[in-house]
């Protein structure tokens, strides 16, 4: 009854550790989850774009994900186990070590070869987890990319195979889950029968030091229980060791990540105070870090004025895009020089250089949130006065007051819940509320009805005068007011001047607008279809808005 007491005692400090030390294991587990998951988006945040040409987002977002969720998991669950049983074993050890080192060096003697099967399965291990992450990132892309674009898949009909690929992928990850478990069986059974060798070791020289007076038989069963305690923690260290393992092989892609440093970091200094908006390309020449073999600008020279609209016209895939991914320091060009008010676009602090250059998408892509936090993307200390104004000038204002929750609605997923017009609409609010000096409309009015078009562009004709504008492929009917065309032809700059000029040399330029007009296929240098089409369809509006404006003519001149 006497010793009740302070073993009750005990026991109650006992499991309040254990409590303890589950609760803190489970809070370490949680913070490292936040912290690493929050350290990795904030280094992806930092990747120059053609790491994400690169990477897929499916296989980024499993990373962030799954692998940081394993590596979290993992690691903390099982060095929670392995710290405890490391503990327990060395406290049996140092009291075996007591009660007879003679037997505890028996003992002692099987360690190097758990030792090193535990080595040689642990790498193993590692090894296949991190192809398994591998494998469920590809399966996370497939998923990832069916189910963002399910109205394609559902209108091609090819859900049962979209579903078969996702399915393929899987056995190929279910493949290598096998492999593990068959190397967790070989693992299991050689440290089992490793611990029965051991046992009988320890019973056959323990039997021989009880016959020989150097140890009491109460002794050996003493021993020999503490013997099967420590079997027990060497069990679950090396349950816990494939776990470990398994967080290792998990970690490995995501430490890659968050060790990335980008190869062409946002890392500019300056900012002046003002900013006259002239922009410069000078001999610039571009590969694609994808496709570095093929120069897709070769030696490319303009330059944008304030106050003036420049037009880059050329056949689909000439490179108009491209130059506007550089004018947004999205790229580094391999030669030449990208230059806003003399300086290069990569020098000026990353915020200052987009709020001086803003670009409206062919297809702006709008964020899952309302109206108004679309409208002051990127921005902080908005007022509601400053998002009507761009959204007025936008001639947004209109249609989003009609609105249930007026500025307050939200747009859906990438701003599949507003119409094609409307979305670029507020992409151009989006874009004007930032007051830039440059302004890129990159079709900017493409998705518009006739109507909403008219408006958007007499917004757009007022807010010109005041910026550097570059238009890219733009209706004919902005094209041709622009004060400067550049037509780019595979890369480089074939043709420049006004509209009148350039109609009257009869080069590319001149058939470009012959097929627009006409629709007549002529040369080599076609455009793409869906090019074709749209060109074609503007002819019926032009012939109908501009049927005395005396454009028209002005094309014949090169038929
Ligand atoms: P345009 O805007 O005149 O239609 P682009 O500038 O988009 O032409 O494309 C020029 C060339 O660069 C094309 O051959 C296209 O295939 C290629 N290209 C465009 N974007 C990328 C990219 N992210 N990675 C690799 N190649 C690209």
């Amino acid at each position: 009854m006497s010793v009740a007491p302070p073993f009750t005692l005990f026991f109650l400090l006992s499991s309040m550790a254990i409590g303890v030390r589950g609760g803190v294991f489970t809070l370490t587990m949680a913070r490292l989850n936040v912290r690493l998951r929050s350290r990795l988006f904030r280094t992806l945040m930092t990747q120059e774009i053609a790491f994400f040409d690169e990477n897929h987002t499916g296989d980024i977002l499993s990373r962030l994900s799954a692998d940081t969720t394993q590596v979290s998991d993992l690691i903390s669950q099982n060095v929670n186990v392995f710290l405890r049983s490391v503990i327990k074993g060395t406290g049996f050890i140092i009291f075996m070590f007591r009660m007879s080192w003679k037997l505890t060096l028996v003992t002692m003697m099987g360690f190097p070869f758990i030792a090193l099967v535990s080595k040689l399965y642990g790498e193993y291990y590692k090894k296949l987890t991190k192809e398994v992450q591998t494998v469920l990132a590809e399966a996370n892309k497939v998923a990832e990319e069916t189910i963002s674009g399910m109205r394609t898949v559902r209108s091609f009909a090819n859900e049962s195979r979209e579903a078969n690929s996702y399915y393929a992928k899987l056995l190929v990850m279910f493949q290598l889950n096998k492999k593990q478990a068959l190397a967790y069986a070989c693992y299991m059974w050689s440290s089992c029968i490793s611990e029965l060798a051991l046992e009988v070791a320890v019973l056959y020289y323990g039997g021989h030091l009880v016959l020989t007076d150097q140890l009491s038989s109460g002794g050996l069963i003493s021993f020999f229980i503490y013997m099967l305690e420590l079997g027990e923690c060497f069990e679950s260290i090396a349950s816990v060791y494939s776990g470990l393992m398994q967080g290792v092989g998990a970690a490995e892609k995501v430490f890659e990540y968050l060790d990335r440093k980008p190869k062409h970091p946002a890392d500019g200094t300056e900012a002046p105070n003002s900013c006259t908006g002239l922009v410069e390309f000078k001999d610039v020449t571009f590969a694609y870090p994808t496709r570095p073999e093929t120069d897709v600008l070769k030696g490319v020279s303009f330059t944008l004025r304030p106050g003036e609209v420049t037009a880059l016209v050329g056949p689909s895939g000439s490179g108009k895009s491209s130059c506007v991914s550089l004018l947004e320091n999205f790229y580094l060009p391999q030669g030449g020089q990208v230059l806003l008010d003399g300086k290069p676009v990569n020098e000026f602090q990353h915020d200052y250089l987009h709020s001086k250059i803003a670009l409206v998408g062919q297809e702006p892509v709008l964020f899952a949130r309302t109206i108004k936090e679309n409208i002051s993307y990127g921005l902080s200390d908005v007022s509601m006065e400053m998002v009507v104004q761009a959204a007025t000038k936008a001639n947004a204002h209109d249609f989003i007051t009609t609105l249930p929750k007026g500025y307050d609605t939200s747009v859906g997923e990438k701003g599949l819940q507003l119409s094609g017009g409307q979305k670029q609409r507020v992409a151009i609010a989006r874009a004007l509320i930032r007051q830039p000096r440059v302004l890129i409309l990159d079709e900017a009015t493409s998705a518009l009805d006739a109507e909403s078009e008219h408006i958007v562009q007499q917004a757009l004709n007022s807010i010109m005068q005041e910026h550097t504008v570059l238009v890219i492929a733009h209706r004919l009917s902005t094209v041709e007011k622009a004060d400067n065309i550049i037509v780019i032809d595979r890369g480089q700059v074939a043709e420049r001047g006004t509209h009148s000029q350039l109609m009257a040399t009869g080069g590319l330029y001149c058939k470009l607008v012959q097929r627009q007009v006409l629709g007549i296929e002529t040369g080599a240098e076609v455009l793409n279809p869906s090019e074709t089409v749209r060109w074609k369809s503007d002819r019926g509006r032009r012939r109908r808005n501009s049927s005395s404006s005396g454009s028209e003519s002005e094309h014949n001149k090169c038929y």
